[in-house]
């Protein structure tokens, strides 16, 4: 087989990418590793940034955004069970849309089906050829069958656990990391939300966030140690500690319901560079990881894709290789902003625990600033709606 742009992962990166590409009339072939209803069940990220929402309307999968998601102009930030509403759009004119990633996975996967290009699902033993020469390939296993993918270009959408990563000789790649000493226990159920926007808060039991999908189907999450089990978290348990945690507004506005979903994940702020080694690519979580609470994993692969899929239609285009030789530096400059905040939001909110008490009042006077400060809340807003891809 033989296409210009090889993307491996059908994660919202790689998907992206190929419709991306696809409006440029540039061809790709997308390999994913899993089956279709597993890609598409696959619980994550649900907060789109204005940018973001942009990009699914240019490549025309938007429709069933824009008629079920919910557009949210603020969220509340609460101390101690005392909630301020941060105005996004009256502090920077902007507002994020809520819609769950498995709904963007579905529309996504639907378009390239649509335009004859389905993703290949299934595919085993990936593995990436001559990145540094002028003919890259994939080799992979797809129905029992080894097989080959001649391209010009491989763009690594693969996620953290990916391959493609290291298929960049270690001596060449520079990784910082910071893990973080708790985790996220996330509960999804069909009950309504118990706000119309996301209620953020910091208690002295730990962070808690109320979130949704969906008029009817909320997403909450509490902060937990690393060592939890999730069977230690009945759903009444998770019920009494958000609404503790969520003060007495939230709590009795709350509706409990049985979970359809149950899972504890790490947080991790990661970063690996270079995001570019000869004609391999690599975008979104591939080359970085934020912790979830300044939903931005997901904005940041969009954003990852919009540069590496301009760059690469500049090239076919007019031969004109700067976009591609420049991709690296552009995005991974848009990547450490987000890295800060995401890093910076998880500090504001958590509880560490190895806080003392005067990190605790530097933390309540952080909090409290903000409150008072529309200079504050603008920083903060601007960096929540999503910066400029610069
Ligand atoms: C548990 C969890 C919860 C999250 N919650 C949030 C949240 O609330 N808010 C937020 O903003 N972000 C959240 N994120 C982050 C967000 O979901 C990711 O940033 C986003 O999915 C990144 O998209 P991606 O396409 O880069 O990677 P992925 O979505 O990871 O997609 C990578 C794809 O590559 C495939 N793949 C991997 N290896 C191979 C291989 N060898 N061959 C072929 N295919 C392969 C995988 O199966 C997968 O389909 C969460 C992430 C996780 C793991």
């Amino acid at each position: 087989m033989r296409t210009q742009v090889a993307i491996v992962g059908a994660g919202p990166a790689g998907l992206l990418l190929s419709q991306l590409l696809y409006v440029a009339g540039v061809e790709s072939v997308v390999l994913e590793r899993r089956d279709q209803a597993y890609v598409e069940d696959r619980i994550r990220a649900g907060l789109l940034e204005q940018g973001t929402v942009a990009l699914l309307e240019k490549v025309g999968v938007a429709e069933r955004m824009h008629a079920e998601g919910l557009i949210h102009g603020g969220f509340s930030l609460a101390l101690d069970g005392v909630a301020h509403r941060i105005d996004l759009t009256g502090l920077t004119g902007k507002s994020v849309m809520v819609y769950g990633q498995t709904e963007v996975t579905k529309d996504l996967i639907e378009a390239c089906a649509g335009r004859d290009m389905p993703v290949q699902f299934e595919t085993a033993d990936v593995a990436l050829h001559d990145v540094e020469g002028d003919a890259p390939f994939v080799t992979f296993t797809r129905e029992g069958r080894a097989q080959r993918l001649d391209c010009d270009f491989i763009a690594g959408c693969d996620g953290f656990h990916g391959v493609s990563r290291p298929s960049i000789p270690e001596e060449l790649r520079r990784t910082f990391e910071r893990v973080y000493p708790f985790g996220w226990l996330g509960i999804l159920a069909d009950v309504p939300p118990c706000h119309h926007e996301l209620i953020y808060s910091n208690h002295e039991r730990g962070f808690a966030l109320a979130s949704m999908r969906s008029p009817t189907r909320s997403r909450y999450y509490v902060q937990c140690a690393l060592d939890e089990q999730i069977e230690d978290w009945p759903d009444e348990r998770i019920w009494d500690e958000l609404a503790i945690r969520l003060g007495e507004e939230a709590h009795c506005a709350m509706t409990r319901g049985p979970s359809i979903e149950k899972s504890i994940a790490p947080l991790r702020s990661f970063v690996s560079e270079p995001m570019r080694h000869g004609r391999l690519f690599l975008a979104g979580d591939a080359a970085h990881i934020v912790p979830p609470t300044g939903a931005k994993g997901l904005n940041l692969a969009a954003s990852d894709v919009a540069m590496l899929s301009e760059a690469i239609a500049l090239h076919y285009r007019s031969g004109d290789r700067t976009g591609l030789d420049e991709y690296s530096g552009r995005a991974l400059a848009r990547v450490w902003k987000a890295e800060r905040f995401s890093w910076w939001f998880t500090g504001l909110t958590h509880r560490f625990p190895d806080m003392d008490p005067f990190a605790r009042k530097m933390q309540v006077a952080e909090l409290e600033y903000i409150f008072s400060s529309k200079a504050a809340q603008t920083t903060l807003a601007e960096n929540y709606v999503g910066l400029p891809l610069a």
